[in-house]
């Protein structure tokens, strides 16, 4: 999470008076912005990676895991100590916690952003490494911090939280299952978890199909789900049709926005260039989703389902009857029938370049008119007014009395309050006024990986895709309408071997095609030219003649000004080991473009072979080689003695499966199928941790 305002948080009905004022003086700010850096070029590549955790409390006596719910006292000590570190490895600054929605999460990121060079790339799995190791020394003695994306007994009958709270008291929620108390208590979170309830006009309500093992009752109808209950008026919405048969029923925010998940944020030389990356990521985000899953476990069954995405969806669909279309519009003030909820893909396209076509934006993206207008009025160009006027028809959630009136020239708070509570695949993240940050591009849809090996390797591989579509003018455009069906796809169960994703697979500037290297290795075929160490930066040369206003090491996207025409043939449907590591004569896969890309760099030889490491688990994901987080771990149920092929996940398998986790993690257990034969655990390597 971003900046947590301090202050008074308003109740729905205060807040929703509010909702035009803070979108207009949002608008106000981002056109502040607009104006203040929309010529802003020259930023160097500095990225970075966020890593979310769970902190697991581990009763051995009773064979139990537990959420820990000490996240305040942790992330004090945690900021203690880093205030005490002299530095983190290879002098690098020190990490940064952060708080997040669940009580028993923690967040971390770098303590400075990495730059552009193959040094710091090999440098982000040791920078993880020491935040895990951080985290792990200020944790109590029984505590862990666990990177799996879903908590497999989250919202179990009985006790699944040290301390233990009943759920009889969630005010904030008024779910069947989840305490308040495993929430950030920061006023923000209950909140936050409050206004969506009352603005939806009931509880949120997700369903995730029960996967059907030999034993699984049929029909399968939850006894779980308590059925009597007469606290809260919204204790009977589970038998009046929101809880579906054969699914998993849940309740409430925490569901979804206590998952784990791996974000990369990088900057951009410029705006065009951030608008370019955006864009041919949209299509890569459903792909990297179903390739990193890792969450087939909920309330304690086993899913049909290995994605945390749906879940988070529905865990914050505010939108009003009307507004899902359910109901007939009714007032005046129901303005939008909205197709999607505020945390989902992308929306709209927002690349000037010429290879967007107008066409491959075909969803149903309702837009605020009068917004469009302002922003247009003020030179904003289409494609961004409306991505901006589409972010605007949510109402703000939360608003602090103390922040209502704001500096529009100097601050970005209503802005933000929007854009920020738009959770899509990706997110286009404007300068903030007055900081030296530049136009960025954040990368949202992996879930979160047992190693920060595994974390590293995703992280390098997205950061080098992106300089792989900037050097080469990639253009990985295809319809929004089918991305949306990728996404849906890639949360199937073991999507990344079984599913088929649509996926372009014409994707050089015409004229420019090359053959494809059916070894997609990066050290082949035989190493270019070497140099002397440091003169590694991740070079994006120019493909056409341009000045990018002074930087050095970066070049510029030039857009393509030839008119290019869509058309069907352009897209197939490929299997997940074709879109990474290639198809046929011509289309090279991710990796391959990833790997051409390396080899165009002037970097030690032996850094190549590095790099080689992580490229690896990409290629064997995809190739089926190395299993899915999700796979692995319903292998793992489905052989423990104590699964009766039920779907249900007792608290003795999820005490073995988290211990497991964490053996594997360390390296005290091998995973083969699962993790490269030479993974290094981190009892060998903390990462370089005092
Ligand atoms: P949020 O939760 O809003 O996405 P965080 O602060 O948690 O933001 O994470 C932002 C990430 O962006 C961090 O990994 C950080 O290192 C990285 N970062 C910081 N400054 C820049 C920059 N100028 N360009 C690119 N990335 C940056
Ligand atoms: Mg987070
Ligand atoms: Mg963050
Ligand atoms: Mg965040
Ligand atoms: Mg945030
Ligand atoms: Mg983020």
């Amino acid at each position: 999470m971003g900046l947590l305002s301090l202050g008074t948080p308003l109740t729905w009905e205060e807040a929703s008076k509010y909702a035009d004022h803070v979108r207009e003086h949002g608008i106000t700010q981002l056109l502040n912005i607009w104006n203040r850096y929309k010529a802003r070029s020259g930023d160097k590549l500095l990225w970075g990676d966020e890593i979310e955790y769970i902190v697991v409390a581990f009763d051995d006596e009773e064979g139990d895991a537990r959420l820990s719910l000490r996240q305040t006292e942790i992330l004090a000590k945690l900021a203690h100590v880093c205030d005490d570190l002299p530095c983190g490895p290879k002098n690098a600054p020190v990490p940064i916690f952060h708080p997040e929605y669940g009580r028993f999460m923690l967040e971390s990121t770098p303590g400075a952003p990495y730059n552009g060079s193959v040094n710091d790339l090999l440098g982000v799995e040791s920078n993880m490494r020491f935040r895990r190791t951080l985290a792990k020394k200020h944790l109590n003695p029984n505590e862990l911090p666990i990177t799996i994306t879903s908590f497999p007994r989250l919202g179990v009958p009985g006790v699944f939280t040290d301390p233990y709270f009943d759920p009889a008291n969630a005010q904030a929620s008024h779910s069947l299952f989840l305490p308040d108390e495993i929430t950030n208590p920061h006023a923000r979170f209950p909140t936050l978890t409050a206004n969506i309830r009352k603005r939806r006009g009931s509880k949120v309500a997700i369903n995730l199909p029960i996967y059907f093992d030999t034993n699984t009752p049929r029909p399968f109808i939850d006894p779980t789900i308590p059925k009597d209950r007469g606290i809260f008026p919204e204790d009977s919405e589970a038998q009046n049709g929101a809880a579906l048969e054969n699914h998993i029923y849940m309740d409430a925010m925490g569901f979804g926005m206590g998952c784990c998940c791996l974000q990369i944020t990088f900057q951009a030389c410029s705006i065009e260039e951030a608008r370019r990356v955006y864009d041919a990521l949209v299509p890569v985000s459903s792909i990297m989703l179903a390739l990193t899953a890792g969450s087939p476990f909920w309330r304690g069954y086993i899913a049909d389902v290995d994605c945390r995405w749906n879940v988070i969806s529905g865990a914050v669909d505010d939108r009003t009857e009307e507004e899902r279309g359910l109901k007939a519009s009714s007032s005046s003030s129901n303005l939008f029938r909205i197709p999607k909820s505020r945390y989902s893909s992308v929306d709209n396209y927002i690349s000037q370049d010429k290879i967007n076509c107008p066409s491959y934006n075909d969803l149903n993206a309702p837009y605020d008119k009068d917004i469009a207008a302002r922003l247009l009025e003020n030179g904003m160009d289409e494609l961004l007014s409306r991505h901006f006027a589409h972010l605007f028809i949510r109402d703000p959630l939360v608003i602090f009395s103390e922040t209502i009136d704001q500096d529009d020239s100097v601050m970005s708070d209503h802005f933000e309050n929007i854009q920020s509570t738009n959770w899509q695949t990706l997110r286009f993240k404007p300068p903030p006024p007055g900081s030296s940050m530049g136009w960025r591009v954040e990368f949202r849809s992996m879930e979160v990986q047992v190693t920060d090996f595994e974390n590293a390797a995703f992280s390098i591989f997205i950061v080098l895709l992106s300089r792989a579509i900037l050097t080469f003018g990639l253009n990985f455009y295809i319809p929004l309408s089918k991305v949306d069906e990728n996404m849906e796809r890639a949360q199937r169960r073991d999507a990344a071997r079984k599913a088929r994703f649509w996926f372009r697979t014409k994707i050089y500037p015409p004229g420019e095609e090359r053959p494809r290297d059916p070894t997609n290795e990066v050290d082949l075929p035989t190493p270019p030219s070497e140099r002397a160490d440091g003169e590694d930066d991740l070079i994006v040369r120019p493909r056409h003649k341009g000045d990018c206003g002074g930087c050095q090491t970066h070049g510029v996207f030039l857009a393509d000004e030839r008119p290019s025409t869509p058309s069907a043939d352009d897209y197939e449907e490929l299997t997940m080991d074709e879109i990474i590591n290639g198809k046929g004569t011509h289309f090279p896969g991710l990796l391959g473009v990833v790997n051409e890309y390396v080899r165009t760099l002037d970097v030690e030889y032996a850094k190549k072979i590095a790099l080689r490491r992580y490229l690896n688990v990409i290629k064997r994901r995809a190739d089926g080689s190395l299993l899915t987080a999700a796979t692995w771990m319903r292998q793992f149920v489905a052989s423990h003695p104590g699964y009766k092929h039920d779907s249900v996940i007792t608290k003795q398998i999820n005490y073995d499966l988290i211990k497991m986790v964490d053996s594997i993690e360390k390296g005290k257990v091998k995973a083969p199928g699962f993790l490269p034969e030479d993974y290094v655990g981190s009892i060998q390597d903390d990462g370089g941790c005092p």
